[in-house]
């Protein structure tokens, strides 16, 4: 087969640029044509660590030889060494471990709907946000608030009304009997890069403990060491009930976690399940990726790299005209007004950077959380380079 015709064996379920990548090595990601890219993506915040790190693949070299799959219903040492390493660090009680971000929110929807068969009169409404997400399963895809992403694969499931982000009253106005949970990112990632505030967070926490509601941070994006703290709601000082993570947990392996506190753990043998469930691969790379993330002094260099990327892209956005700057550690992005992301993404591949624009009106950076400084500073030269040649209305023509 031809190339192209090889490209025609996918199901076209997404618009790729043409590049064949073959290679990954630390924050660099190389093509066929042996042309490196400084990756800002990385798998979409998925190697914590960068591209093939020596902790990630000796663990799973290590854990190969030794036991690859056991069962989902037996124990074994790498599912019973993470599953007390995240209870301990992340002061929940149980864990539930699965391979994606949207099992893991299923996991979440199923605890809260059990929970409030058995505790609140059979309520099972969970409130969630405008632009909020939370997965491409048929009911986090209805827990999802993208724009038009409730008509594509209508019925929806039902109970998942939706408030507004960062707007308390919404979410007051919403609830009633049948409300259960409320579930959301503590930042919206896909949704662009916006970060709760302080009053909204505290806000919901107050709201769900007057009402008796599980309060559920999807944390697939922004925890693992990716907002600068291990998990984003160390920010605020605000704990949820029940809290997943995914992306960044397996350095790079599928692996995800549903985190519940003692009240909340209602699952009975048989209530949820998966073949892969903490598998001894996974998890044997999620515990030494973890021992890597949950240090102090890398969560400190985290938050280092996070202010010198935060300076330099407001100097870029100073320098060409753009929006502000948001988002939490290396999960950042730069709003673009007057659009063009888009555009921007390829002429920055172009140069050699790796970026994603989730909206057309803004870039997003998610470089590896051991990126040094002088790859943060290498990535704003080509972003800079970049954005001089975006044929932007503001900066059309040169001053
Ligand atoms: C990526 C993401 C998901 C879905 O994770 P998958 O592994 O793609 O299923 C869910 N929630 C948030 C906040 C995410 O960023």
């Amino acid at each position: 087969m031809s190339p192209m015709q090889r490209k025609q064996c996918l199901m076209n379920t997404v618009v790729r640029p043409d590049p064949v990548f073959v290679r990954g090595q630390g924050a660099y990601l190389y093509d066929q044509a042996g042309l490196a890219y400084l990756d800002w993506v990385q798998g979409w915040a998925v190697n914590a660590l960068g591209h093939s790190p020596e902790v990630v693949t000796a663990a799973l070299a290590r854990q190969a030889t030794t036991l690859l799959n056991a069962s989902p219903g037996f124990y074994h040492p790498p599912l019973l060494a993470l599953a007390e390493k995240l209870v301990s660090l992340s002061g929940m009680d149980q864990a539930f471990f699965i391979n994606s971000g949207a099992e893991a929110n299923e996991g979440a929807i199923k605890l809260a709907r059990k929970w409030g068969r058995l505790h609140k009169g059979g309520a099972y409404e969970i409130i969630t946000f405008d632009n909020g997400y939370h997965g491409r399963t048929l009911a986090t895809m209805s827990a999802t608030g993208k724009p038009g992403w409730d008509t594509y694969y209508p019925p929806q499931v039902p109970g998942f009304p939706k408030a507004r982000f960062n707007d308390l009253d919404s979410v007051a106005a919403l609830i009633g009997p049948g409300t259960v949970a409320v579930m959301l990112e503590p930042v919206q990632g896909e949704g662009g890069v916006i970060p709760a505030s302080d009053e909204f967070l505290h806000g919901l926490r107050a709201l769900c403990d007057r009402h008796d509601l599980m309060l559920i941070f999807d944390e697939v994006q922004t925890g693992c060491g990716r907002s600068g703290t291990l998990f984003a709601w160390q920010h605020y000082g605000v704990m949820p009930d029940v809290m997943t993570l995914g992306k960044g947990l397996g350095g790079g392996v599928p692996l995800s976690a549903l985190l519940a506190r003692r009240r909340h753990c209602c699952f009975e043998p048989g209530d949820q399940g998966g073949t892969f469930s903490g598998a001894p691969l996974a998890c044997a790379v999620g515990s030494a990726v973890l021992d890597v993330l949950a240090q102090p002094a890398f969560l400190a260099q985290v938050r280092q790299r996070s202010r010198q990327l935060r300076e330099g892209l407001e100097a870029l956005s100073t320098r060409h005209g753009l929006g502000e700057v948001r988002g939490l550690g290396l999960l950042l992005a730069l709003a673009m007004p007057d659009g063009g992301a888009v555009e921007l993404v390829e002429l920055a591949r172009e140069h050699g950077l790796l970026l994603n624009a989730p909206r057309p009106h803004c870039v997003r950076v998610m470089p590896a959380l051991n990126s040094t400084e002088a790859e943060i500073e290498e990535g704003l030269r080509l972003l800079d380079g970049a954005l001089a040649m975006l044929v932007h209305p503001r900066n059309a023509v040169p001053a």
